[in-house]
């Protein structure tokens, strides 16, 4: 018969090999993922009844979330004092948002098969909508880096799949690419052919380091140095995701890599050791760092928005 703290001990040490779950949190490495997360701190839900909701973005100056509800063809805007609107519709089923250093919105848009940025007079400038004389496939998620570049993922999830050939309709594409976008000339080029279907992208907070994920197979997300000349060297694979796949990442200030998944976000190391997780109760496909003070984690997953409070700030917008 065990004493008392020997039964206490047993307890503890059974409980800690499971990996404890504080509510929604699941810490992998304890120290380093409280740096992350108070572990204290619920993931709340926003709102719900969505069809699929994807690319939040958080717009400091309006204090409001902006988000994609993909099949229902609409941009939504969330504040907490006036909850869910419609912000623009149709979206011609937008799907990644992001805000370049003007603060204006960037857009990736599926059936549109394009990049759009909203002007300050409320019209749409088209960005990029071709490589190399051929349409885009669906720009799935896009990124500014500070010398204005603009970076995007083009998988073929937008899409429609011929039921006999399974080959995807209208495709011109001859893969699924990661393109550089200078915005000035309007140059697109790719600066990634071998992935399988690129998804969520960020950069280190020093930009010396771009991470893509592939949410086809391997889901994995991969990181690259950024050259001088705009190219990508020294590709190799940063994580692997164990539930479901990476779809929308985001990197803190100090260089973690917090990547939607289907149990919710998983956070990992610039080493690329996964320190926890954030278990939603619905499968994320994309997060955004917001709030008024930038440390609300905004989380978009199927059907639902959740937040989180955190303790730590995006390195990008
Ligand atoms: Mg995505």
């Amino acid at each position: 018969m065990p004493t008392l703290p020997r039964l206490a001990l047993l307890v503890s040490t059974l409980v800690a090999s499971v990996a404890p779950v504080f509510g929604n949190l699941v810490p992998v490495v304890p120290a380093e993922f409280a740096r992350c997360v108070a572990p204290d701190a619920k993931v709340e839900k926003l709102a719900g009844d969505f069809q699929f909701v994807e690319g939040p973005v958080w717009l400091p100056r309006e204090s409001a979330l902006i988000f994609s509800d993909i099949p229902k063809d609409e941009l939504k805007r969330w504040t907490r004092t006036g909850g869910v609107t419609v912000f623009r519709a149709p979206s011609r089923n937008a799907n990644g948002n992001s805000l370049d250093a003007a603060g204006r919105l960037l857009t990736c848009e599926h059936s549109g098969r394009r990049v759009v940025r909203l002007e300050p007079d409320g019209t749409l400038a088209v960005l990029a909508e071709a490589f190399e004389g051929r349409r885009l496939n669906s720009p799935n998620d896009i990124v500014e880096r500070r010398d204005g570049t603009l970076w995007f993922t083009d998988p073929d999830y937008g899409l429609k799949t011929d039921p006999a050939t399974k080959a995807k309709v209208g495709k011109e594409q001859p893969g699924n690419f990661v393109y550089r976008l200078d915005p000035k000339s309007g140059r697109v080029t790719a600066v990634a052919r071998d992935f399988s279907h690129p998804n969520g992208l960020a950069f280190s907070p020093d930009e010396a380091k771009l991470y893509i994920a592939d949410s086809g197979a391997p889901r994995h997300i991969r990181v690259f140095s950024v050259a001088s000349d705009g190219t990508l060297r020294d590709g190799r694979v940063f994580c692997t995701i164990d539930k479901g796949g990476p779809d929308g990442i985001r990197v803190d200030r100090e260089g973690r890599v917090w990547s939607s998944t289907g149990d919710g976000v998983q956070v990992f190391s610039p080493a690329g050791e996964l320190l926890g997780r954030i278990l939603t109760p619905e499968a994320a496909a994309n997060l955004c760092f917001g709030g008024e003070d930038g440390r609300t984690l905004f989380i978009t997953a199927r059907k639902s928005l959740y937040a989180i409070r955190v303790l730590t700030t995006g390195a990008a917008r």
